[in-house]
């Protein structure tokens, strides 16, 4: 991880949420809630029970909930919530902690790398952080 850098090219949290991972409100197993929210409500479907639902967006990238469902990929760290929607998510965030350079893009202030939370951006906290990421990806392969 010598210098690794870190390139914040401006994306936001709606970059990563066109499949968002789940706890399944029938069965606790990882549903999928897909679809752009300002197209389309946003489906839920679960590929374990089989349910299927069309819910209402309540809120977005400020907690380990999505459309009022816990966040299937959310583990403690650092005395916080370390959450994630997706695979994607986790390799941004991954990309974003091991670097030991991180570029900002200048100007913006809605991009997700410039709104982590500041227990995320601090260096004393960056290997916590790599293994709970390395957890949650353990967790997506055996979903
Ligand atoms: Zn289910």
């Amino acid at each position: 991880m010598e210098n690794s850098r870190f390139k914040d090219t401006g994306e936001t949290i709606f970059d990563f949420s066109d499949c968002v991972l789940v706890e399944c409100p029938r069965c606790r197993g990882c549903a999928k809630i897909t679809g752009n929210p300002y197209k389309t409500n946003p489906k839920l479907v679960c590929e374990m029970c089989g349910l299927t639902d069309i819910l209402q967006i309540t809120s977005y990238g400020d907690s380990a909930e999505y459309c009022g469902l816990s966040l299937w990929l959310k583990t403690g760290c650092c005395g916080n919530t370390l959450w994630a929607y997706n695979q994607k998510h986790l390799d941004f965030l991954e990309g974003y902690v091991s670097a030991s350079i991180r570029e900002r893009l200048p100007n913006i202030n809605q991009s997700l790398a410039s709104r982590l939370p500041n227990w995320i951006k601090s260096a004393k906290n960056r290997e916590s952080i790599l293994k709970c990421i390395i957890k949650l990806k353990k967790q997506l392969n055996h979903k």
